[in-house]
């Protein structure tokens, strides 16, 4: 193990009778991306969730590094090096852009730093900074995409948790998301990106899980997922 690794063993989510995550354990490397694909209603969102705190989880170990997360409560989980870029970006639309951004960092006590963290996301996505002044509602989902992104590198992560960032793009707008996944994961944060988007995901990723009804079905390099006849025939449609 490494210092950051991020060790999830055992992890369970029920919502009433229906058992959305069953067993569920990983481990993401520090500065590494692992992806977890699987249909609609796989379990996928539930993990990151129960990840974050979100939903009422069981769960045997969860660790980044050498601190517990088992007890520690949602806005600690971010003080802890944690970004959550949630599913749908729910960016505040009637807020300016800056104002969006500003939230993501409001967990952290800094003085100066802020100014700095907003050069660092103006500079990673130059369109944020040109509408920095803009509702957020005036963004095309793309550019909301990469607000939700930068909001979420403004607390500073070490890792950060995505769920379906290629939903609702145009195949353009995909690949510039695959462009800015490769941008962060090569400045070391770590990535654990949910998606239904399996080609995305694969060339994204170092390894990837499939999730079939709250389970691991399958672990495996990304490379080698794609090039796995069954995959390809029920995530690539190939
Ligand atoms: P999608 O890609 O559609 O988001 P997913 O793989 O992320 O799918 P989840 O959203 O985690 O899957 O859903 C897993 C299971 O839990 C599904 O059967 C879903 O219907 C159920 N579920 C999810 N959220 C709730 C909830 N709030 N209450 C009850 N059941 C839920």
């Amino acid at each position: 193990m490494n210092p950051g690794d991020l060790v999830v063993e055992d992890l369970a989510v029920h919502y009433g009778g229906v058992q959305a995550v069953n067993s569920v354990s990983f481990t993401v490397g520090a500065g590494r991306c692992l992806g977890i694909i699987g249909a609609n209603g796989a379990g996928k969102t539930s993990t990151l969730k129960a990840l974050m705190g979100l939903v009422p989880r069981k769960v045997g170990t969860l660790r980044l590094g050498d601190r517990d997360l088992t007890k520690v409560k949602p806005k600690d989980i971010v003080r802890h090096g944690i970004g959550y870029v949630p599913e749908g970006r729910h960016v505040f639309t009637g807020l300016t852009v800056e104002k969006n951004l500003l939230l993501g960092a409001y967990l952290r006590s800094w003085k100066g730093k802020t100014q700095e963290k907003l050069a660092e996301v103006y500079e990673m996505f130059p369109v944020l900074g040109e509408m920095q002044h803009r509702l957020a509602g005036a963004l095309s989902g793309g550019q909301q995409q990469m607000l939700a992104i930068g909001r979420a590198l403004m607390s500073e992560p070490r890792l950060m948790l995505l769920d379906e960032p290629s939903m609702g793009l145009s195949p353009k707008l995909v690949e510039e998301i695959l462009g800015i996944l490769q941008r962060l994961s090569a400045s070391g944060l770590g990535l654990l990106l949910v998606e239904q988007n399996a080609k995305l995901t694969f060339e994204a990723t170092e390894t990837c899980v499939v999730m079939e009804n709250g389970r691991i079905a399958m672990t495996g390099s990304s490379v080698e997922l794609a090039h796995d006849p069954l995959v390809r025939q029920i995530y690539l449609g190939l």
